[in-house]
């Protein structure tokens, strides 16, 4: 079983060095903003809770977090293990994280502060599947339009200079100490953020102890369908399991 955190400012790539890693090792994907985002997408309760947080780049409240963490986590689809992204944030989340879960690393990648504003204001997102650009790095073959499926590219609703201001604020004063606490703990591993995404990942790899690819030769995982969430349900196979008609964490999960 391997479970890890990816810790990092906003713009370090951690959502896609996390994504990269479960591709390869079989591990789950579990982003607390990607969970956020598709419930202001689909207009639930607690997407109309928390999406004016997000879009001023504040934090959500707590509780409202360790609520969707605990309730991604106990559907319990992994089986080699996962990569929570974007959790903890500030001290009460450490805690709860702390007294609930054991991990095996927190891999925190570093990237100064500069870097990060450039890359979230050249960042776009495909408007259908979800794909992220990046206009420096990571550019479309035609402009606007996602290589993938054709969609629109838009820009993330809270990478606006405001919300960036105030976000990387929040991970200065509230996430980076938490980063002090884990490392007394000895579970960090600092990887820089600044090369190209391979490098980046080959580097954590490296640092993990982790081959060049599968851990376990286990069957490739099937993607959950469910009639009419298209495409979403390819990117959280666990959230369209919660909206699907037959699903039984629909009663239980109090989020929605
Ligand atoms: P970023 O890391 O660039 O801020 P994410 O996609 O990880 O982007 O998160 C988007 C937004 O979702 C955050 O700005 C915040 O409003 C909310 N969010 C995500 N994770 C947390 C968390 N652990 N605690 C509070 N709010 C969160
Ligand atoms: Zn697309």
């Amino acid at each position: 079983m391997r479970k890890y955190i990816i810790m990092g400012p906003q713009g370090s790539g951690k959502g896609t060095q996390a994504k990269m890693l479960a591709k390869d090792f079989d591990l789950v994907h579990i982003s607390v903003g990607d969970i956020f985002r598709w419930h202001v997408q689909n207009r639930t309760k607690l997407g109309t809770k928390v999406q004016r947080y997000m879009k001023e780049g504040r934090l959500v409240p707590d509780e409202m977090v360790s609520d969707v963490v605990k309730w991604r986590l106990d559907i319990h689809d992994w089986r080699v293990g996962f990569v929570l992204d974007g959790f903890p944030r500030n001290a009460a989340q450490a805690e709860f994280f702390l007294e609930n879960f054991d991990i095996d690393a927190v891999i925190a990648i570093e990237l100064p502060e500069e870097a990060a504003v450039a890359r979230m204001q050249s960042r776009r997102l495909c408007s259908s599947c979800g794909l992220d650009y990046n206009l420096i790095q990571l550019r479309p073959k035609v402009p606007d339009v996602c290589d993938n499926c054709g969609g629109r590219l838009v820009t993330r609703a809270d990478d606006t200079p405001e919300a960036i201001r105030a976000r990387l604020r929040d991970y200065r004063e509230k996430t980076q100490p938490i980063l002090d606490l884990l490392r007394e703990k000895e579970l960090i591993v600092a990887v820089d953020g600044t090369p190209g995404p391979d490098v980046v990942q080959a580097e954590m790899r490296r640092r993990l102890a982790l081959g060049p690819g599968s851990i376990e030769a286990l069957p490739a995982k099937q993607p959950v369908e469910v009639a009419g969430a298209g495409v979403r349900s390819l990117i959280l196979p666990g959230l369209a399991w919660q909206y699907s008609r037959h699903d039984p964490y629909r009663r239980t999960t109090g989020t929605a």
